[in-house]
C-alpha cells in the first residue's frame, strides 16, 4: 500500500504529492487528467512571482516538478468509490483498487456553463469564469455578469471598480444574492441589473466577444447588448459525486475540511477547489495541497506508534 495516495493532479494534488514525497514516504498520484482546470486556462497573471504565464505552460512545469520525485503517477484513471477499511481504499472506474494508509482528495471543481452558442468558441476570448483572474483584462470596457447569486453580485461589485460598466443578467424574477450585496450593487452607478433574462447566445466577430443576446422572459423580446467580456457566474460544481455518502460534504457538495485539511474520515484529507475553502485559486490550492500533505504526515507518524 501507499503511505499517501493523492487523488487529482491539479495544483492542489501536485503540491500534496511533492510535499509527501519530500518526507520520504511512499506516494501515489492518481488522476483523470494532469493539470486540472489550469489546462483550460489561457492567461495567468496572479500566480505570484510569475508575472504572466499560460495554463498549459504552468501544467508542464507542475508535471516536471512532480516527475522529479519518486511519485507513482497514474493518469487517465478516474476514482469511483472511497471506503475506509483497515486502510483507505480507492476504487477506480477501471476496476482496480488502490490502498493507502492516508489519502488526499484533490479532485477540484468545474464551472457550470451556460450551454449557449458561442460560449465555447469565445472561452478565453471574452468569455470568462473568474473575476479575480480576468477582471483586469477588461479595464475600461463593458462587461456582463451572468447570474445574480452571491458569486455573481460579488463579481459585479468587484468588476465595477475596474471596468467601465457591468450589466448583471439574472434568469429568475429576482436576485438570489444576500441583501447586503444587492444593496451595495444597486448603489453603484455603473452596474445595471436585468432580471428575467435568459441568455441565448454569445456574440462575436470570429476573434473576440462583441456582445450577447438574451430573451426577456416577461415579454418574450430578444435583446442584444454590446460587450467586451462576459463573466459566467452560475455555479462551481465540486467533483464529489463519487464521494456522496462516504464523507461529509457541505450542502453545495464541497468536502468539509478543518485548518489541517482533515475530513470526516480518519486518514482522509482534502485540498483545493473540491473543499469548503472560500476562495478558489491556483495559489490557494497549492497552499492547501501542502497543508493537507503535512496534515497527513502528522497523522501517519502518530498512527505508526500504536
Ligand atoms: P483542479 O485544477 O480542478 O484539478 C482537479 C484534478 O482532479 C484534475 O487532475 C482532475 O483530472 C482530477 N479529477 C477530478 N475528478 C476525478 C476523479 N473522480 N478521479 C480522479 N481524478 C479526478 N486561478 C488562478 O489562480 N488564476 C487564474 O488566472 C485562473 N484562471 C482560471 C480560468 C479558468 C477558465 C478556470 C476554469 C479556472 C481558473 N482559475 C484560475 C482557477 C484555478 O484553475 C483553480 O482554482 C485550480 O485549478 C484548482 O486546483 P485544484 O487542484 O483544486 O483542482
Amino acid at each position: 500500500p501507499y503511505d499517501l495516495l493523492v487523488v487529482g493532479a491539479g495544483p492542489a494534488g501536485a503540491a500534496a504529492a511533492i510535499y509527501a514525497a519530500r518526507k520520504g514516504i511512499r506516494t501515489g498520484l492518481v488522476a483523470d487528467r494532469f493539470g486540472g482546470q489550469v489546462m483550460d486556462t489561457v492567461g495567468i497573471e496572479n500566480f505570484i512571482s510569475v508575472k504572466a504565464t499560460e495554463g498549459p505552460k504552468l501544467v508542464a512545469n507542475l508535471e516536471q516538478h512532480v516527475l522529479d520525485y519518486d511519485i507513482d503517477v497514474m493518469t487517465a484513471q478516474k476514482a469511483g468509490k472511497l471506503s475506509r477499511k483497515e486502510l483507505v481504499e480507492i476504487e477506480l472506474e477501471s476496476g482496480a483498487t488502490l490502498k493507502s494508509r492516508s489519502v488526499v482528495l484533490a479532485t477540484g471543481a468545474r464551472w457550470r456553463e451556460l450551454n449557449v452558442p458561442g460560449e465555447h468558441q469565445y472561452r478565453g476570448k471574452g468569455v470568462a469564469y473568474c473575476p479575480h483572474c480576468d477582471g483586469p483584462l477588461f479595464k475600461g470596457k463593458k462587461v456582463a455578469v451572468i447570474g445574480g447569486g452571491n458569486s455573481g453580485i460579488e463579481a459585479a461589485i468587484d468588476l465595477a471598480g475596474i471596468v467601465e460598466h457591468v450589466t448583471v443578467l439574472e434568469f429568475g424574477d429576482s436576485l438570489r444574492a444576500d441583501e447586503v450585496l444587492q444593496r451595495k450593487a444597486r448603489s453603484m452607478k455603473n452596474i445595471d441589473i436585468v432580471t428575467r433574462a435568459q441568455t441565448t447566445e454569445v456574440l462575436g466577430d470570429g476573434q473576440r466577444v462583441t456582445g450577447l443576446r438574451y430573451t426577456d422572459r416577461a415579454s418574450g423580446d430578444s435583446h442584444d447588448v454590446a460587450l467586451a467580456g462576459i463573466f459566467v457566474q452560475i455555479g462551481l460544481i465540486p467533483n464529489t459525486e463519487w464521494l456522496k455518502g462516504d464523507i461529509e460534504l457541505s450542502r453545495h457538495g464541497e468536502i468539509e475540511i478543518n485548518s489541517r485539511g482533515e475530513t470526516s474520515v480518519p486518514g482522509v484529507f482534502a485540498a483545493g477547489d473540491v473543499t469548503t475553502v472560500p476562495f478558489k485559486q491556483i495559489i490557494i490550492s497549492m497552499g492547501a495541497g501542502a497543508t493537507a500533505a503535512l496534515g497527513a504526515f502528522d497523522y501517519l507518524i502518530r498512527e505508526s506508534v500504536e
